[in-house]
């Protein structure tokens, strides 16, 4: 079996960027461990995505969005960060943006899927319940081999295959892994107070919670904390964590009631230090793997599908090969420049808000301050959050 380009993971990037392809004609397939069945209809588990503006813009363009049943999509019009025992907040509002909205939030199953249907109307070649066991590379192809006993050929390979990908390694692409040694649980929740649209992230000592707005009246939650603490509240009845919840943010969404299972994720940033070599290029979490506090996983594994299909549309037009070594390294560079700073301002914040040394605590509350006084600071902090600036793109 020939192709063009093959694409190693039909999760949110490699569905991305197989439909970002479709205008090329390039001869795609996409290889999926995962059944057809579930990729049709993915298991709900648990993770809200908040969205940026760019990735609400690319997901229209990819013709995800509107697949998505609108009632299931919800808008964020503030974000608070509170810190430590202090009512002191640090605001984001969607009016000082200058936007409707700082971003939106639905459910990754339902991007799932949409993402899976968009592509299924397409013409790429969908091989699904078949794990990719072993890749090749040379100066004109890749080879991988598939768990069926069957073997592809393409000019380019792109691997999605998650953060823990196993052919990043077998390609002996250097990759630092950043154990956080914490875990965070999700859920989502009824609430019987007042309507919200401002999300907020509560920077408490010992664990870090987000409270984010869904739609008729209901929340995501996302607790983070010590992954040896994890147990004693998976261990606690739905009753005690609502109630738990409800008084650690003061009673704000009036009476809460789980109404999901809860998920836990034990949390590993990762970050590859090449993007690419002969043959082989990496996006998604399989390039860039976030902590999920500033919410940028998802997104950046968009935007980097969106630059390596726009890179390769660009040498598709100058007749140079789309495969080749310069091609790549531009991807690498450009996404590159875009994920480096997050990635370590993010593992930085991480690191500074898990501290609770007393010279931690004055630089927690002071950054807070100053982030609010400071316009320039939130600004920049609103685009990166939103990423409601064009010039982000
Ligand atoms: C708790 C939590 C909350 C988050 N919240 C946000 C948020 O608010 N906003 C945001 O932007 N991001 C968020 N993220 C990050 C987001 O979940 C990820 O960045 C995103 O799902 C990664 O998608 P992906 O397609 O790159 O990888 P994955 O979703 O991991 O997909 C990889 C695919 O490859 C397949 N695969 C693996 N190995 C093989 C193989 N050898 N052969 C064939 N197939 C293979 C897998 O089956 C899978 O389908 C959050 C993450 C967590 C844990």
């Amino acid at each position: 079996m020939n192709y063009d380009i093959a694409i190693i993971g039909a999760g949110t990037s490699g569905l991305s960027f197989a439909k970002a392809l479709e205008d090329t004609g390039l001869k795609t397939v996409i290889i999926e461990k995962q059944d057809e069945a579930k990729l049709a209809n993915p298991d709900y588990d648990g993770r809200e995505f908040a969205i940026t503006h760019l990735s609400h813009k690319i997901l229209n363009t990819l013709d995800m969005w509107d697949r998505i049943d609108p009632n299931a999509i919800s808008l964020i019009k503030n974000a608070k960060v509170l810190n430590g025992d202090s009512d002191y907040t640090l605001h984001f509002s969607h009016t000082e943006a200058g936007e409707d909205n700082l971003g939106f939030m639905t459910s990754n199953h339902l991007i799932r899927k949409a993402a899976y249907e968009a592509v299924k109307v397409g013409h790429t070649h969908m091989i699904t319940g078949t794990e990719v066991t072993a890749i090749e590379t040379n100066n004109t192809e890749g080879t991988l081999t598939l768990s069926n006993g069957d073997t592809i050929t393409a000019n380019l390979i792109v691997a999605a295959d998650s953060r823990f990908s196993k052919t990043r390694e077998m390609m002996n692409i250097e990759t630092s892994m950043l154990n956080f040694k914490r875990t965070c649980i999700v859920c989502n929740m009824d609430y019987e107070g007042e309507e919200q649209d401002t999300a907020i992230e509560c920077f408490h000592y010992g664990r870090t919670l987000a409270v984010l707005p869904l739609t008729n009246k209901r929340c995501s939650l996302v607790i983070t904390i010590d992954s040896d603490k994890a147990k004693n509240i998976l261990d606690m009845s739905p009753e005690e964590l609502a109630n738990d919840i409800e008084q650690r943010i003061d009673g704000y969404l009036g009476k809460m009631k789980l109404t999901t299972k809860l998920f836990s994720y034990p949390l590993m940033g990762v970050y590859a230090q090449k993007f690419y070599a002969q043959r082989y290029a990496l996006i998604g979490d399989t390039a860039v793997g976030m902590h999920p506090v500033t919410a940028h996983g998802f997104n950046m594994g968009l935007r980097g599908a969106n630059t390596l299909a726009g890179e390769i549309k660009t040498a598709l037009k100058q007749g140079i090969d789309y495969g080749s070594v310069s091609v790549l390294s531009q991807y690498h560079q450009k996404h590159r420049q875009f994920t480096r700073p997050l990635y370590l301002g993010t593992n930085a914040l991480v690191k500074l808000y898990t501290n609770e040394s007393p010279p931690a605590k004055f630089l927690r509350h002071g950054l807070l301050k100053l982030g609010n006084r400071l316009k320039p600071a939130k600004h920049i902090i609103t685009n990166l959050l939103t990423e409601t600036d064009d010039k982000a793109a």
